[in-house]
């Protein structure tokens, strides 16, 4: 079955019980037993959920793996995969890794005696030999959040597997719908379903997915051990999100395209970052390992003044953390979702605007971005 009818039937055969189409939302802590020790599969909540499982079954057919296992959140997902790992165990972290991971790793691991080595993704081509015996994960964002970066899924597989080392890919911004990591050698493939997956900015979750039957074990021993899991109805929203993935990824593609377009021609923007540009450093590699680009365009304005003023001045862009949702978002990262860098190794440039780009028409959101481009150039002359 194609990709679009795996999102809506994989998982989500109707209730036996009622012919309800729709999964329903199984919002019970706990199960009845037959007899002791006897019972359907499902004993308590944190450990399996029949709306949990749904998911977990659709999304990891999406991502062409054998298992799935979703989380609370993204970071749930996260921190259950540093999980996998002991202190004194190295990782191999591309250096504009998304924000609030960063803070995990220097805040939270790093005092435990975990190391991190934050890799530009320019140097990525040579990642072997910033490998030793130590390192026992490599993990990647492509396109990267927020500048994004392209990194070679298939080259550095091979790198990283030659160290002995996991492959791990956040897959946020392109959706499985766009690219699939596992297919490329990756080894685990995490999400934030909070973004694309839900695609309505009404719920936070996280999901990981592998065919590794050994990792797969034990991210499923630590999902109920650590407890980071989604709730019956937050499993149910994203569920529901998978269904039009396919339709609403191609119109924030469509959509991203144009208005990368039309902002790299613009006179008050210095540089646009888009991998769907062949201006782009890394529009070959995506064009080769992405079905299309994605719905995130991200560019720099002629001063950190000049971004905070446009991004206060757009009307249907509303000024807000978060992506991925149907509504067309715009926030200065090195001020917002990526505050946290502000020390770290790579920080966002304080002039750099980030653009979630929804689903509404184009024309209007060209034109929104026009009349707050020229307004805030206005008001800074
Ligand atoms: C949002 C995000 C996360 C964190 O996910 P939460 O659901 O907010 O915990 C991780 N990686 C990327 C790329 C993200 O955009």
């Amino acid at each position: 079955m194609d990709f679009e009818t795996r999102a809506i039937h994989v998982g989500q055969e109707p209730d036996p019980a009622t012919g309800a189409i729709i999964t329903p939302i199984y919002q019970t802590s706990t199960y009845v037993q037959d007899a002791v020790g006897e019972h359907k599969g499902y004993d308590y909540s944190r450990v399996a959920n029949p709306t949990r499982h749904a998911l977990e079954t659709a999304l990891a057919s999406l991502e062409s793996a054998e298992y799935g296992i979703a989380y609370s959140s993204g970071l749930g997902a996260t921190t259950t995969l540093m999980h996998l790992l002991n202190p004194g165990d190295r990782v191999v972290l591309i250096a504009d890794v998304y924000g609030g991971v960063y803070r995990m790793t220097s805040q939270v691991y790093e005092p435990k005696g975990y190391r991190f080595h934050y890799l530009p993704a320019e140097d990525f081509p040579n990642l072997a030999e910033h490998l030793d015996d130590s390192t026992r994960m490599v993990w990647i964002e492509t396109p990267s959040n927020p500048m994004l970066n392209v990194v070679d899924i298939a080259a550095a597989a091979e790198a990283t597997h030659a160290a002995g080392a996991l492959l791990v890919v956040d897959n946020t911004f392109a959706t499985p719908y766009l690219q699939r990591p596992l297919e490329l050698g990756a080894d685990v493939v995490v999400h934030s379903t909070t973004k694309y997956l839900g695609g309505h900015s009404d719920v936070v979750g996280g999901f990981a997915a592998t065919n590794d039957p050994t990792v797969a074990e034990r991210l499923r021993f630590l999902q109920k051990s650590l407890g980071a899991v989604p709730g019956p109805f937050d499993s149910w929203l994203v569920l529901r999100g998978l269904k039009t993935l396919a339709v609403r990824m191609r119109q924030h593609c469509q959509n991203a395209m144009e208005v990368a377009a039309v902002l790299e021609r613009h006179s008050r923007v210095e540089r646009v970052f888009y991998p769907g540009l062949p201006s782009h450093p890394g529009h070959t590699i995506a064009a080769r390992q992405m079905r299309d680009f994605g719905g995130m365009v991200s560019f720099l304005a002629e001063s950190p003044e000049e971004a905070a003023a446009i991004a206060g001045r757009t009307q249907l862009f509303q000024l807000a953390e978060s992506l991925g949702g149907v509504e067309s978002l715009i926030e200065v990262p090195a001020r917002m979702t990526h505050a946290a860098t502000a020390d770290a190794p790579f920080a966002a440039p304080p002039n750099l605007v980030r653009l979630s780009v929804g689903i509404e028409s184009a024309e209007d959101l060209l034109t929104d971005l026009e009349d707050a481009l020229v307004s805030a150039a206005a008001r800074s002359r």
